[in-house]
């Protein structure tokens, strides 16, 4: 798709994709869990989809439990919290995608002791997550890419920090990290950065849109919000969108193809948006160790208003504000990442993919100098 910058929204499926949807809807018509022949095909269809994911991802069979998407992963981490009778301390990061944030006033609601971190640029100090750890802390939740600047967190450091404070209490601790847009974009280490939970969207790698997963570690840490049904070993009842994560499966498993390679050369036609953007004039947020698929800039006019102007000449990109432009209430992630309302209230976002030509990003280029010229 041509001149198309909104890739962290969604990317359009790929060919592949499609294709492999199409296969799997014709060849697998059957619920996985009927025990009739056509069902036990449709079942081995599934765990072979799984063991895809599994594999590609470094993880075991049993830590992929597939859902409707990140937001339904997300849910099932956060819903579990509030059946519980004791409620505890949560730290939850200021820059969480609203999916997270729209949990903590329910949280707050059931008695939970909300802590929200800061996140200077986007960036969570695992300092501050140690000193807001206490003995009553149940889960903390982090985002690994952030989807509005492309802060990528140092979660490992703060999974170390989460380890070593539980030796001295008696129970753990939950890390929760929303890797959403990580997936096939940075080298995510699921087994070796210490989460024991995150959660995925196909759509954002070219898969279909409405399926997704939970990478879970230990399947005991969460209670399902509809068992009914009993699919991925009971922790999300419903039919499974079998044609769909099959699909899921194979995007998967085209964007790890050349993946390094891919990222380096999303990575030369990032530093070409950003040297273009600082020499016009127009102010950057995203810096130091950020994603390359993902930059957020600020301009002297509103978000909406940049944004409409690139898209009457074709470009479509985000206003940076937010994720949905539905989310309209709640804080605004740049004003929280520290960059000042009057930044925040002008930021719009750009977001590549690994198919992004160098002729889109030089058209990109030409027409944002136009309009800041003409301003
Ligand atoms: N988390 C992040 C970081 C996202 O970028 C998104 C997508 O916008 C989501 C969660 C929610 O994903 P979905 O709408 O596919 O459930």
């Amino acid at each position: 798709m041509l001149n198309y910058f909104d890739h962290a929204a969604t990317s359009p499926m790929s060919a592949k994709a499609i294709e492999s949807y199409v296969r799997a809807a014709h060849d697998f018509p059957l619920n996985p869990s009927s025990i009739h022949t056509g069902g036990i095909l449709a079942h081995k269809a599934l765990e072979e989809a799984r063991k895809k994911v599994s594999s590609i991802l470094g993880i075991r069979e049993d830590e992929v439990i597939f859902t409707s998407g990140a937001t339904e992963a997300i849910s099932m981490v956060f819903s579990s919290l509030l059946w519980q009778k004791n409620p505890g301390r949560v730290l939850i990061s200021r820059v969480e995608h609203d999916a997270v944030k729209s949990f903590i006033p329910l949280l707050k609601e059931k008695g939970w002791d909300v802590v929200t971190l800061r996140a200077k640029k986007g960036f969570v100090n695992p300092e501050d997550v140690r000193n807001a750890l206490n003995e009553n802390t149940r889960l903390v939740s982090v985002m690994n890419v952030n989807n509005v600047n492309g802060a990528i967190e140092d979660i490992p450091a703060i999974a170390s920090v989460i380890r070593e404070y539980e030796k001295s209490i008696k129970h753990k601790i939950l890390f929760f990290s929303d890797s959403v847009q990580a997936l096939a974009k940075t080298d995510l280490d699921l087994d070796g950065s210490g989460v024991d939970a995150a959660s995925f969207s196909a759509h954002k790698i070219k898969g279909p849109r409405g399926v997704g997963m939970l990478y879970l570690r230990n399947r005991n840490a969460i209670r399902p919000l509809a068992g009914a049904g009993g699919q991925e070993g009971g922790l999300r009842g419903g039919t499974e969108n079998l044609a769909s994560i099959i699909s899921f499966a194979s995007a998967l498993e085209d964007a790890y193809e050349k993946r390094e390679e891919k990222e380096e050369r999303v990575r030369k036609l990032s530093e070409r948006i950003k040297e273009s953007i600082l020499e016009t004039g127009l102010e950057l947020n995203s810096e130091g160790n950020v994603s390359p698929y993902i930059i957020n800039i600020s301009t002297p006019l509103p978000s909406e208003v940049f944004t409409r102007m690139l898209d009457d000449r074709g470009f479509a990109i985000s206003s940076g504000s937010a994720c949905s432009n539905n989310a309209k209430k709640g804080e605004n992630i740049i004003e929280a990442m520290g960059y000042g309302n009057k930044r925040a209230r002008s930021s719009v976002r750009i977001s590549l993919s690994d198919e992004t030509e160098e002729d889109e990003v030089d058209a990109l280029i030409k027409a944002i100098k136009e309009i800041t010229r003409g301003i």
